[in-house]
Order: C-alpha cells, then sequence, then structure tokens
C-alpha cells in the first residue's frame, strides 16, 4: 500500500515557532528524511527511522523520499523555516513529477527566517521587501548580481539568505557594494544570527557598517530601504521598522 509524503519547514529554531500541523506530521512519521543539521532540530521517537544526507544532495533526498512513501511509509522530508524558501519543496516536487508515483504530497509551512529575524527586531519588512539568496551553488552569479542591483534600485528593503559560507567568502561583500551604490552608508542594516535558536544574536547598525566577518552560514541579513528607520525605546531596547506610509502622500 502507497504511504504518504509531506515536506515539513521545521521553522527556525523553537519549538513555540514550529506550527502544530508540522509537529503533528513529525509524530505520525515513520521515516524521516534531510539534511542532519535540520534532522538534529527534531526529536525522533523511538521506531522512527531516521535518514541523513548531505545538504547539497537535494534531488537524491527527494527520489529516496518518494520511493520510501511508495513503499508504504509515512515519510517527513524536514526542512528549517518554511519548505518553500530555497528549501526542499521544489525538489521534492520536481522529483515526484518525474518519477510520475502516486504519492501523496503535502508542503507543510513555517515560519521563515526573514520574518522571525523581522519579528526579532521589529517590523523592517513592514513595506515592499526582496528576499534574494547570495548562493551562486544552484544559480550563476550574474543573475544574483542583476537581481540585487534591480532590488536594490527599486528601494526595496532587502534580506538576504545564504550571505556566506566557508565555499562562498566574497559574495556578501560583493552585495553590498552593489546595494551600497543605491543606499546610504546611514541606512538601517540587521544580522539575526540563529534566530530561535540558543545563543541567537542581533545586531542593528548602519549599511555602511556591516562586516561579512561579523555574518555566518545561519545569519540572515536585512538591510532597510530609504525609508526604514531604528531607535532605542525608553526601555534601552533597539528597534527597526519600514513605515507603511510615505510621507509625500496625502493622508487619507
Ligand atoms: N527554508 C529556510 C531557508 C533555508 S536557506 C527558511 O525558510 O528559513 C538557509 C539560510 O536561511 C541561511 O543561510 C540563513 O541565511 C537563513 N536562516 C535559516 N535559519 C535561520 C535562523 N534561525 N536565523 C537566521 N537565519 C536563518
Amino acid at each position: 500500500m502507497t504511504g504518504r509524503l509531506a515536506v515539513v519547514g521545521l521553522g527556525p529554531g523553537s519549538l513555540e515557532q514550529r506550527t502544530p500541523e508540522a509537529t503533528a506530521r513529525l509524530a505520525d512519521a515513520t521515516d524521516l528524511v534531510g539534511y542532519a543539521t535540520y534532522l538534529a532540530m527534531v526529536e525522533p521517537r523511538p521506531g522512527q527511522r531516521v535518514h541523513a544526507s548531505d545538504n547539497r544532495k537535494e534531488a537524491a533526498r527527494a527520489r529516496h523520499a518518494i520511493g520510501l512513501a511508495a513503499d508504504g511509509g509515512d515519510v517527513v522530508v524536514v526542512s528549517s523555516g518554511d519548505p518553500g524558501v530555497f528549501a526542499m519543496a521544489t525538489a521534492v516536487i520536481e522529483a515526484l513529477q518525474a518519477m510520475g508515483s502516486p504519492v501523496p504530497l503535502t508542503i507543510v509551512p513555517g515560519i521563515t527566517a526573514a520574518t522571525a529575524a523581522a519579528a526579532a527586531l521589529g517590523a523592517p519588512l513592514g513595506h515592499d521587501f526582496a528576499v534574494i539568496s547570495l548562493s551562486d551553488v544552484l544559480k550563476p552569479w550574474p543573475v544574483v548580481e542583476r537581481r540585487l542591483e534591480a532590488a536594490a534600485s527599486a528601494d526595496f528593503v532587502l534580506a538576504f539568505y545564504n550571505p556566506i559560507s566557508k565555499h562562498r567568502p566574497w559574495q556578501l561583500g560583493r552585495a553590498l557594494e552593489i546595494v551600497g551604490r543605491h543606499r546610504c552608508a546611514s541606512t538601517p542594516a540587521a544580522l539575526a544570527r540563529g534566530v530561535g535558536r540558543p545563543g541567537a544574536t542581533l545586531m542593528i547598525g548602519p549599511l555602511g557598517d556591516v562586516d561579512p566577518a561579523d555574518v555566518d552560514m545561519s545569519t540572515v541579513v536585512i538591510i532597510g530601504s530609504s525609508t526604514t528607520r531604528h531607535f532605542t525605546d525608553a526601555l534601552g531596547h533597539a528597534w527597526m521598522y519600514t513605515p507603511r506610509t510615505y510621507p509625500e502622500l496625502p493622508s487619507s
């Protein structure tokens, strides 16, 4: 008998930020499939089979998961954050199309890093924003540059995923250079690392002071638009936000 398959978003880290639907699917699963780092965010129950794999082998992992479900497993592929944001949902759907397997599939959404980080910072994504992965592992770097240029010149608030890694040391510096041509050095920017995880850190400061040395692969970088503000409240807490109104518009 055919089983079923879900691609589940674990949220950014803490259990409180994981949806009840995700928690229920994880509890029902016979098989958990995913990148070892993300599987470590899940406490398997006794009897669950755990299939850890390398982060770069997305297509193989997707086919493996579909095969397990076709053989009767209740299979969950795990992703951090939301599974549809730079994560496993697309690879699984692509493999399902290629294989033509009659496996019932569900995508279970999760809180993505950018919105979790935004909530911790205040409301920097309160107005139009663009989310860009700086990884050129799966897409050519000129595509990244074209999007950075377009989004920066159109004054979107920017959220960068995959900003830096051992294998991609220079891309963030280059991205900051492109954005810096369109934004003042005083534009508020933030580094949110390991949101919802133990040891999480948040930094808010001017764009001109962003140092790639302070960024790692579990950081989301948020760069304000021309209207983004930051201030420290009466309790000493720093906030970053983007108003939803424009000064030149008459108030209704
Ligand atoms: N599907 C995930 C994103 C995967 S891409 C999601 O929706 O959040 C991996 C990138 O996401 C990391 O390089 C980092 O930029 C960001 N990221 C994931 N979890 C994070 C967290 N807890 N805090 C900050 N950034 C995070």
